[in-house]
């Protein structure tokens, strides 16, 4: 009966929430069948929670983790941190398997304690970093990452990081190859965002020393008060197809053998479609229409990118002679469906064999998805 009625209050208390961030800031005054019960503020933000989705929880404690520097602060004792060295990732071998192919490292998460001990007067959590990474699960320790510079006056300074952590380090775009989709989405959110930090210690606006906020959402001039926020900068990749046949190019700076979808940052004042259209006859002479919108995908280099992948079909009447940009690619194929799946199907190409982007990256779904005819 008691559980009931309590039950039955914090169904009110619900209700009544409004007030509890009111009037009456620590309790809850309910009149309810004749009984009168106080419940505690913390009572009726525990009915709340219930009320919403796990997703929903996790949103509102990293923006609690972004805009409460107080919280965040305390968060720390708790947080895992995701380790750089000079922007390098630690990791630790792995055993898992995700998919069909073997994920050899994974991210060496370090507990704050780990890091005081190891790192001792090197270890400055306000110079971390929030992350998204576990906002389907508020109840986790909440995550953040780090970056440690190097030592140019100290020799083997990294040899000896590494050999203190028991783990290695990899090159940042090396490290989204090398681990699990799961961390890659995570070392993709890091690596830009610790880059972005260490490139913008000043103002833009007047020159002063910017100041960081312990979540790492923003910097701000202690001078002119300018707010700095990380750049994310909006680049179309399209998948340019004639009938059963899709474009692929290749850039010079791409590993031996690689081809990938057409790609270029969009310009200011320009909309997704109008980039497609001159990003394709700028770097392949072609024209094409009924551009769509397939899906997006964050992207670590060169800063923080938002690829919006694209799929796009030849002007109907023109011409599908590729007329190449020298300067941006070295070469152009037209490949069939059968052709694409065929490839995307290799696990370990041979040096003289054409391939294509691995599954981590948004020109792999954007060339499945077709040859699939999926989109
Ligand atoms: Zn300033």
């Amino acid at each position: 009966m008691a559980n009931l009625v309590t039950s039955s209050l914090r169904k009110a208390a619900f209700c009544l929430r409004r007030s509890a961030t009111s009037a009456h800031a620590h309790s809850v005054y309910l009149r309810h069948r004749g009984l009168i019960a106080v419940l505690s503020r913390a009572d009726v933000c525990k009915s709340h929670r219930r009320h919403l989705s796990q997703y929903v929880q996790g949103v509102r404690r990293l923006q609690k983790l972004k805009e409460d520097e107080t919280f965040c602060r305390e968060s720390w004792a708790q947080g895992n941190f995701a380790v750089f060295y000079d922007l390098r990732p630690l990791v630790v071998p792995s055993l898992s398997d995700e998919g069909k192919h073997l994920k050899i490292m994974k991210i060496a998460w370090k507990h704050s304690d780990e890091l005081s001990e190891l790192l001792k007067e090197d270890f400055r959590a306000d110079e971390s970093i929030v992350l998204n990474c576990n906002i389907s699960d508020p109840t986790s320790p909440p995550k953040f990452a780090i970056n440690i510079a190097s030592k140019s006056s100290e020799p083997d300074h990294k040899e000896k990081f590494e050999k203190r952590f028991g783990s290695t380090t990899v090159s940042g775009r090396t490290s989204l190859f090398v681990v699990s989709k799961t961390d890659a989405r995570i070392l993709g959110q890091c690596l830009p965002h610790l880059q972005w930090h260490i490139r913008h210690q000043f103002c833009s606006n007047c020159g002063e020393r910017t100041t960081k906020d312990p979540s790492g959402s923003k910097r701000t001039c202690p001078t002119c008060s300018t707010v700095h926020y990380p750049i994310l900068s909006p680049v179309a990749i399209v998948l340019v197809t004639n009938g059963d046949r899709c474009l692929v190019v290749r850039q010079p700076r791409f590993m031996a053998g690689m081809y990938s979808a057409i790609s270029g940052f969009l310009e200011p004042g320009e909309s997704l479609e109008a980039a497609v259209r001159r990003e394709v006859a700028e770097e392949v002479g072609l024209e094409v229409e009924e551009v769509k919108f397939f899906s997006s995908q964050s992207w670590a280099f060169p800063l923080s990118s938002l690829m919006l992948g694209c799929h796009a079909s030849i002007k109907h009447g023109t011409t599908d002679h590729v007329s190449l940009d020298e300067a941006e690619l070295e070469d152009s194929r037209w490949l069939h469906r059968e052709e694409v799946l065929t490839i995307l199907d290799k696990s370990s190409p041979k040096d003289d064999d054409i391939w294509l982007p691995p599954e981590v990256a948004i020109a792999h779904r954007l060339l499945k998805s077709w040859a699939l005819k999926e989109n």
